[in-house]
């Protein structure tokens, strides 16, 4: 490998390295202000204000050669300070020297889709060309503190397998970079959490331009609050914050809401393996880094708001499924299957010891022929729903009852030593029926038939002793529960 390291070098070759070293950084940063003096002259002239957005990459262009400079001065050459850093503290420098980047190619991204009509192709080339030489001194800062660091840097055979990289890409044709936002996803709510007003204003920008809604927080408890204050469909959180850690919390949103509930994902400048997996690890959706690619923004928010949505909608038609399985159309309560698989579970359940003996009720309108011959099928189907209402609000859990037939209704009741009160008690309660249909007050009846586990072998036979009593109550005279 063709990788040269500082400790390896001798001082004259060393002095050499620091110079491509530097050079690498101020060619594509002196070249950013030149491209930037163009295209602020191309406005004038064309009377275009966008002072703005001009002057946030000048004082971007500025912090980015001051920092590197101070930097520089600090850490290489004669005066160099002796005192080794912390991983950590590298990190930190690696992430403060490329901070305004943000600004210079957010912004310059900004301009590039706002003036889209409005500019000559050379223009917008200048504004990519700003783009493009921020990158090189993105790399050129990694490099950089590589050195520093103690750590290899990576020369032309790094550069080759690059190339070959680019190539292979070019190979699958040409990428399409216009992402539509689906409809459904417009008006999503999007929570940026960045201690950095301008990151925050550019990401802010970017996404609104697409439809999105965003909200931002400066610090930790800020998000929390807004957090609170309406669950947002994605954050876009920092891992750098004032007050609280990113990665803390991360781990406090996860540990209130699923990643299904809110994705979360994490920007940062930290750009390590470690750091992305350990995100990732605690629960992030996905991670971005610093400076942001506007391209790859909107992918990766894209695809995340996709994914939620698209659970949503899956769960609402499992859900709607659902009650579509279980419960009877016309008065929506349970339906036969529901009761009927009940009492299966329960009588097994009696079986093994878990459950104590329990009744069951089978009980049928009086006379609901002639309410249908009387005020037709949909003045019996109000009367039925009267009724289901009435079966709901009394028979309450853990009992349960559903309709399992035309005008027949099934509870299994668990918790009533006096089943005979409770089932005279719920006679009366029918009385109370009134139906008011087409100028008519419609009054009903019911029977029903009562069979308890203690007296049968198994789940069909309860219910047909249930059914025996039933029809011994309608031979009777009707309007009366049997028990035994
Ligand atoms: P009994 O007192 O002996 O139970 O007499 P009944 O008239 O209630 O019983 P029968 O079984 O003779 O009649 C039940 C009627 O219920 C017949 C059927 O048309 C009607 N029915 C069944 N399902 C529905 C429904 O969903 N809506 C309406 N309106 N009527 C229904
Ligand atoms: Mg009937
Ligand atoms: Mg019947």
């Amino acid at each position: 490998m063709d990788k040269i390291s500082k400790n390896k070098t001798s001082k004259g070759a060393e002095e050499i390295l620091l110079a491509q070293i530097k050079q690498e950084f101020t060619t594509p940063a002196d070249a950013i202000s030149d491209y930037l003096e163009l295209v602020e002259k191309t406005l004038l002239e064309a009377q275009i204000s966008m002072e703005d957005e001009i002057e946030q990459i000048k004082s971007g262009c500025k912090r980015l050669i001051d920092q590197y400079e101070e930097a520089f001065t600090e850490n290489t050459g004669p005066n160099a300070t002796t005192v080794k850093k912390t991983p950590e503290e590298y990190s930190e420098l690696r992430h403060n020297l490329r901070t305004p980047l943000n600004a210079i190619i957010g912004y310059s991204e900004i301009l590039i889709e706002d003036l889209e009509d409005d500019l000559s192709e050379e223009s917008l080339k200048d504004l990519q060309s700003i783009i493009e030489l921020s990158r090189e001194t993105e790399t050129a800062i990694e490099n950089f503190v590589d050195y520093i660091r103690g750590e290899a840097i990576k020369t032309s055979e790094g550069d080759s397998q690059l190339e070959s990289a680019e190539s292979l890409f070019k190979s699958l044709g040409d990428i399409n970079y216009s992402l539509e936002l689906d409809e459904s996803l417009e008006g999503a709510d999007i929570l940026i959490v960045d201690d950095n007003k301008t990151n925050c204003e550019v990401l802010e920008r970017r996404l609104t331009m697409q439809g999105l809604q965003c909200r931002t927080a400066y610090d930790g408890t800020t998000a929390i609050k807004k957090v609170e204050e309406k669950l947002p469909d994605l954050i876009l959180l920092d891992v750098i914050l004032p007050d609280i850690n990113g990665l803390e919390l991360l781990k406090k949103f996860r540990s209130e809401n699923t990643s299904e509930n809110l994705p979360i994902i994490m920007v940062s400048a930290f750009n390590d393996v470690d750091g992305i997996a350990k995100c990732i690890q605690l629960g992030a959706q996905d991670y971005l880094p610093k400076p942001l690619n506007g391209t790859i923004l909107l992918a990766k928010v894209i695809s995340s708001l996709e994914r939620k949505f698209f659970r949503e909608r899956e769960k609402e038609l499992v859900n709607k499924l659902h009650i579509q399985a279980t419960t009877d159309q016309l008065t929506g309560i349970s339906n036969r299957r529901v009761v009927f698989e009940e009492l299966e579970n329960s009588y097994a359940e009696l079986q093994s010891g878990h459950k104590k003996d329990f009744s069951v009720i089978m009980i049928d309108i009086d006379f609901f022929k002639s309410v249908n011959d009387t005020y037709g099928h949909s003045g019996g189907d109000e009367v039925l729903k009267a009724m289901a209402n009435v079966l709901k609000n009394y028979i309450s859990e853990p009992n349960i009852v559903g309709r399992i037939g035309g005008e027949e209704f099934l509870a299994v009741i668990f918790d009533q030593e006096d089943i005979e009160t409770y089932c005279d008690n719920l006679r009366r309660e029918i009385h109370t029926i009134k139906v008011f249909y087409e100028d008519h007050e419609i009054s009903i009846t019911a029977s029903g038939g009562v069979a308890i586990t203690s007296e049968s072998g198994n789940a069909s036979d309860v219910i047909n002793k249930a059914d025996e009593r039933l029809y011994d109550a309608k031979k009777s005279g009707r309007d009366k529960f049997v028990i035994s």
